[in-house]
């Protein structure tokens, strides 16, 4: 509590002082000290506990707050070199002193910032032209990853080119990926850091979660879903027809503080997409999610009333697109109420 009465448009500087430590949030992680005066730091941030963005170490705001984000890094006493590695601009001002700035299109779960021995990564980058569009790009490999760094980096740059070319444009100044054995799977604004199974699940994710982010929390079903549909190996672009008769299920989640991806997106989530696919066409489908992605841009963020009404519209203003909403994303039983006269415009 900041016991403190201010004047009424004044404007002041909030200093704060706290520890570097495991984070108060469910399943923490990410500060490890180790042998020899190192250290591996990660963000480690998460969709699917409560606190585990950005709020995990500094002060942040919702996910429909904006804003950039100015962090100077300071590592000292440390026994070994160590590397950076992050999706903000770097300035290295000296020896494990580094000033990182984010964009103003940041948002609490944007950020990744990495520290770790250099002597336990290698890296390779390079600049990848893909459908039209270069994409400078850096992937790092820990130690602990057994396939050989050019694999790994095949691997992601063929996943960038069916993404170019599947969704769109790239949104973000670069790449930067992170590949470790024990790392978490998780998608950043133009980043990653993953686990080898999982490069092109989270590669995905900069165009869709951190590319087009969800507008709240209640709405990161969407990307989940959507990513699952495009890269899981074996189900993706599958046509699986709804069966009305299914139980009802909820991916979106109304409480406006709600706060954790629920788990049924991945795969419940996939097989709505997988329903609408029947019901538009897998093309269909594709092609109105590419033009969804190319409106809203990294300076927007998608609702899922946002995405019912689009694909709704421009499928043939079909009532089962509806109600597919209506029964598998609100978790509805019945019949879904008809949209208004002026719904599609
Ligand atoms: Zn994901």
């Amino acid at each position: 509590v900041l016991a403190a009465e201010l004047d009424p448009c004044t404007v002041h500087t909030l200093w704060l002082s706290y520890p570097l430590n495991l984070p108060s949030a469910p399943l923490s992680g990410g500060l490890e000290w180790l042998a020899n005066d190192t250290l591996y730091y990660d963000t480690w941030l998460s969709d699917l506990y409560a606190g585990r963005y950005l709020e995990s170490w500094l002060p942040a705001n919702m996910p429909w707050d904006t804003y950039p984000l100015s962090l100077g890094l300071t590592l000292t006493d440390a026994g070994a070199p160590h590397t950076l590695i992050s999706n903000a601009a770097v300035d290295e001002m000296g020896e494990h002193d580094w000033q990182l700035e984010f964009p103003s299109t940041m948002r609490a779960m944007s950020p990744l910032v990495i520290v770790v021995p250099s002597e336990d990564v290698i890296f390779v980058s390079g600049t990848h032209p893909s459908n039209g569009q270069d994409i400078p790009y850096t992937l790092y490999r820990h130690d602990t990853v057994g396939t050989g760094i050019a694999t790994l980096e095949a691997t992601l740059l063929g996943s960038f080119d069916q993404f170019t070319l599947g969704t769109g444009e790239f949104l973000h100044p670069s790449f930067t990926g992170f590949i470790g054995a024990n790392a978490r799977s998780m998608e950043y604004d133009g980043a990653f850091t993953t686990k080898v199974p999982d490069i092109s699940h989270e590669a995905f994710h900069s165009w869709w979660a951190r590319g087009v982010h969800p507008a709240t929390y209640a709405d990161g079903w969407i990307d989940e879903a959507w990513d699952m549909y495009n890269t899981t190996q074996g189900q993706s672009f599958t046509v699986e027809p709804f069966n009305w008769n299914d139980p009802t299920a909820v991916l979106y989640d109304a409480h406006p503080f709600a706060r954790i991806t629920p788990l049924n997106s991945y795969d419940h989530g996939r097989r709505v997409f997988a329903g609408l696919a029947a019901l538009m066409g897998v093309d269909g489908l594709r092609m109105a999610m590419a033009e969804l992605y190319a409106a809203i841009g990294l300076e927007g963020a998608l609702t899922t009333a946002a995405l019912e009404r689009h694909l709704y519209c421009v499928g043939g203003e079909d009532p089962q697109i509806r109600q597919a909403f209506w029964r598998f994303v609100y978790g509805q039983g019945g019949n879904a109420p008809a949209p208004d006269m002026n719904y599609c415009g």
